[in-house]
């Protein structure tokens, strides 16, 4: 059955190989649970969760500073409701096209879900390309994105975030447009909003901070903690600089970070303060860190960053960044557990050798749910108008990552691999999701 559903979705899907990847490797791990869920079998919910329940494409026409008219392509899938409105990012990014909305709204499913805040699944974005792009540029693009869009939106029907190429200067343009074409200062429509009109403390650091407690909570399984531990980053974004920040607290000392030019190891430890002034004040590239840094940095051409010998590695800039070679080279050099900030960062053959060498794997859709649950949070204090301190917020989201945690592992248990996250976090998700929509009929 498992193998015929999964033909059917490429057969009907052709073209959208990431998509087909996720699906793969949710299907895989749910045999166990349909050989005791007959109702679960009859009532079809493997094919009806991985069937979109709605597909929205656009035109998005904007000009640029010289006049010049360009045209990029919207999206956005609307993926499951079943739990709560559909919640998840926006991509602005050269890549993006339906097949890579369609995985990541996917993930987004039973990522919500673990999160055990009352949220569906969706994803959106664009090809639109926002790096060298001006302001004005970037506003202009963000308010005819948001004209087709806000029609879709809602904060009982579809929420959107920030995902790769949309942090706080797009959400608040396309904030500004929503409520300029509703006449409606609805705050919980989007998430990732800025402090003073809607956002919430610690939805900036949410994703980062809550990879590396993820992380954390592996490593107690083994008795063991953070605390001296080397770490390697991928990415420099807005994962990667959180994630960085919590391991330093932890007592980590993080080597490298990187972007799609290369990566830069430091052999004293990535000072947090000059990579953040370069990549959040001046929009920069690692490299500059490394010339800045003086000695104990260097930057690596196009290298690849798990090639630095580690006990964690956290990739935490954007999907299939680490494949077989590079599992096999983090294995051979001792590391300890891999937790996936970005999406789907490991390739399938990347996380057979990780499991197969017991290295501890905590797959993107449980430990990387720190985002989504912050902004779970940021919707349920715009529902009140209420706005709640950094540590109020920040112990909501470890609870949050901690609970996620145990439901994994005891899912895990519960089958008989225990410490098998990918299992844990699939079932646990699926079943959640599952269950509702078998409450709430032929939807
Ligand atoms: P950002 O845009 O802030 O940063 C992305 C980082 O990844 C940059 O350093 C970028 O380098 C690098 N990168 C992007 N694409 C590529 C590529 N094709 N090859 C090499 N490097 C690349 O995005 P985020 O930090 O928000 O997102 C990173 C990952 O985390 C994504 O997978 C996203 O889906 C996932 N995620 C994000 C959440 C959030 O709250 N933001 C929540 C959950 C998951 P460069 O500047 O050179 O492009």
């Amino acid at each position: 059955m498992m193998d015929s559903v999964y033909a059917d979705v490429v057969r009907r899907n052709p073209g959208e190989p990431e998509f087909h990847q996720a699906v793969h490797e949710v299907v895989e791990t749910l045999a166990p649970v349909f050989e005791h869920r007959q109702d679960l079998l009859d009532a079809k919910m493997l094919e009806r969760v991985c069937e979109p329940e709605r597909q929205i494409i656009f035109r998005v026409p904007w000009q640029d500073d010289n006049g010049t008219v360009h045209v990029n392509r919207g999206f956005r899938v609307e993926f499951n409701s079943a739990l709560g409105p559909y919640k998840g990012g926006l991509r602005f990014h050269p890549t993006v096209n339906l097949g890579i909305v369609k995985f990541l709204g996917f993930e987004q499913i039973f990522k919500n879900a673990l999160t055990g805040v009352n949220i569906g699944g969706g994803k959106g974005g664009s090809d639109f390309d926002p790096k060298g792009r001006s302001d004005a540029e970037v506003m202009r693009f963000c308010q005819s994105f948001m004209t087709e869009l806000y029609r879709h939106l809602g904060e009982h029907t579809d929420v959107p975030a920030g995902d790769i190429g949309v942090g706080g200067r797009e959400v608040g343009y396309l904030f500004g447009q929503y409520r300029r074409i509703t006449n409606r200062w609805e705050a919980g429509t989007i998430t990732g909003k800025g402090l003073a009109w809607g956002g919430s403390n610690v939805r900036t650091e949410a994703t980062g901070y809550g990879t590396v407690t993820f992380t954390a909570e592996m490593l107690k399984t083994a008795g063991e903690d953070l605390d001296g531990q080397q770490v390697v980053v991928s990415g420099s974004g807005n994962v990667a600089l959180f994630a960085i920040e919590k391991a330093h607290q932890l007592g980590a000392n993080v080597l490298t970070c990187s972007d799609s030019t290369g990566y830069v190891v430091d052999d004293k430890g990535i000072d947090l303060d000059l990579l953040s002034q370069i990549k959040l004040q001046e929009r920069g590239r690692v490299a500059t860190y490394a010339e800045r840094r003086g000695g104990s940095a260097r930057f690596v051409e196009g290298g690849s960053v798990w090639d630095v010998p580690c006990d964690i590695a956290l990739p935490c800039a954007t999907e299939n960044e680490l494949n077989e070679d590079a599992a096999k080279t983090l294995v051979g050099n001792g590391v300890k557990a891999v937790a996936e900030g970005a999406n789907m960062p490991c390739t399938p053959e990347a996380v057979q050798v990780l499991r197969q060498a017991g290295v501890r794997f905590g797959p993107g859709k449980a430990a990387n749910a720190g985002g989504v649950a912050a902004s779970g949070l940021e919707m349920r204090q715009n529902a009140v108008r209420d706005s709640w301190s950094f540590t109020t917020a920040e112990g909501q989201l470890e609870e949050i990552m901690r609970s996620i945690h145990t439901i994994c592992y005891e899912t895990s248990a519960r089958y008989g691999a225990p410490g098998d996250y990918v299992l844990g976090a699939n079932i646990a998700g699926f079943e959640r999701v599952a269950d509702a929509m078998l409450a709430q009929g032929l939807i």
